[in-house]
């Protein structure tokens, strides 16, 4: 085999890999059917790197809750009908991880990477001087009931236990440190976590791929891969159109990535979950503007400050790979956004928003797969879900010292392809 490594994908799984294996010294071939970098998943997302917020979506009774947004139109985390049957060994892996035990245990270990991650992530900004509207804000977690509030409690405590810095605000203190709420309605109070940072991923993916490139990478862009290539068990390369190229194989490929290992009989249970973001122009509300990430946990619903944008996202709706936008739901985000700040609401351009939706990577037990997979020569960096920004530089990081044979600065077993009872049987 030849000493190359071929990454499929360049959304923020793949560019980190790409830099991360360049920096060193691995010669490295990004390939990516798109024009550019971060033109899937990672192209307008919430910006939120959020280690406070590393549970699953597969909470305990998400069951009862998926079965009945068969029914609801405008869920917030909707099933449709029509992808029952494409769900159903992801879909019951992705109920049997939601007991208690198992959705704290995942908890637990996604917090470290995310954690891990953003902390890197502010070193590779400072050390390649990144411009990608980064701030560190923190994150304001929205609580509407007293139920809501003690379960983002217990989840806050278990993970102060593992260095999570957080304060509890009752509705004063919500709008003492973030006044742009003063007009929102039905608030009881919220956590505030000081830690979390955000950032704009397309931004972020442009310039790490160029940092990359300078380092000797190369890139080959609007270029499809069609297969793996293998030789007996092992992944040797990949196939294009008219082309195999030779080497060690990353597989970064987000949402396509289970149907590019499922020939060689590795099944990866990642599905797509659809979700909307607008994005709106808000220099002139100068310090109006929100400063802190707002997150309404329930509703799934975020409002991040981007530099001198502000954007609205949300929902996680299971329909497959459609990408189609469906103004319905940026309707919906308009109205969340006007409910909670509703002052701020009639001084934005709503017409010259650009509305956006893309596919997260879910994995059925809610945490990423990362490292070396059943079959020799291909490697996995995939399966992030909500959390592909908050982790894409540790697992980067994670995945080269697995690569390269370096002891990870982190236990890394929760991530492991081969793990048990993680993959579809
Ligand atoms: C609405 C929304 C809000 C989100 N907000 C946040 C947030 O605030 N914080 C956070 O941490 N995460 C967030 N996420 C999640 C995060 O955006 C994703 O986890 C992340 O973008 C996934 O990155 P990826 O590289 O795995 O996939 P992608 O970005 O989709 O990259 C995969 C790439 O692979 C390429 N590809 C696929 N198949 C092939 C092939 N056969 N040949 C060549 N190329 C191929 C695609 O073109 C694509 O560029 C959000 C997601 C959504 C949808």
């Amino acid at each position: 085999m030849t000493d190359l490594t071929i990454i499929i994908g360049g959304g923020l799984a793949g560019v980190t890999s790409f830099y991360e294996l360049t920096a060193r010294g691995l010669p490295c071939l990004l390939i990516d059917a798109e024009a550019d970098v971060a033109r899937g998943t990672s192209f307008a997302n919430g910006g939120g790197l959020h280690p406070s917020l590393p549970d699953p979506w597969n909470n305990p009774g998400i069951g009862r809750h998926l079965f009945a947004s068969l029914f609801q139109r405008d869920a917030p985390m909707k099933l449709h009908m029509s992808q029952l049957p494409h769900l159903a060994g992801w879909g019951m892996a992705f109920l049997r991880h939601s007991a208690r035990k198992n959705y704290d245990a995942i908890t637990r270990a996604n917090f470290d990477l995310a954690e891990y991650s953003t902390r890197q992530t502010e070193a590779l900004q400072q050390f390649l001087n990144l411009d990608y509207d980064s701030a560190a804000p923190g994150t304001l977690k929205l609580l509407r009931s007293q139920a809501e509030r003690n379960e983002a409690l217990r989840l806050a405590d278990m993970l102060a236990a593992k260095g999570l810095h957080y304060e509890t605000l009752d509705r004063a203190d919500v709008q003492a440190c973030e006044p742009s709420l003063a007009a929102a309605q039905g608030l009881v109070g919220a956590l505030r976590f000081p830690d979390d940072g955000i950032g704009d991923a397309r931004l972020f993916c442009e310039g790490l791929a160029a940092a990359a490139v300078k380092k000797g990478g190369e890139m080959r862009l609007n270029t499809k891969v069609l297969s793996l290539l293998v030789a007996g068990d092992a992944v040797v390369g990949v196939k294009l159109h008219d082309e195999e190229i030779r080497g060690r194989v990353v597989l970064a490929a987000g949402v396509a990535a289970a149907d590019l290992a499922r020939p060689l009989g590795v099944r990866l249970p990642i599905r797509p979950a659809k979700g909307y973001s607008l994005t709106l122009d808000a220099g002139h509300l100068g310090k109006a503007r929100p400063h802190h990430l707002l997150v309404d946990p329930m509703q799934h619903i975020a409002i991040t400050p981007l530099g001198e944008r502000l954007r609205i996202l949300g929902m996680a709706e299971f329909v497959g790979h459609d990408r189609r936008i469906d103004q319905r739901r940026l309707t919906q985000l308009r109205g969340f956004f006007t409910a909670l700040l509703p002052d701020l609401a009639q001084q934005l351009d709503w017409e010259g928003a650009q509305g956006w939706a893309g596919l997260r990577p879910m994995s059925a037990d809610g945490r990423p797969f990362i490292g070396a997979s059943d079959a020799a020569g291909l490697w996995l960096n995939c399966g992030h879900g909500h959390l592909g920004w908050t982790m894409a530089v540790g697992s980067a990081r994670i995945l080269a010292d697995a690569i390269t044979g370096t002891q990870a600065e982190i236990d890394t077993a929760a991530f492991s392809p081969n793990a048990g009872q993680r993959r579809l049987r």
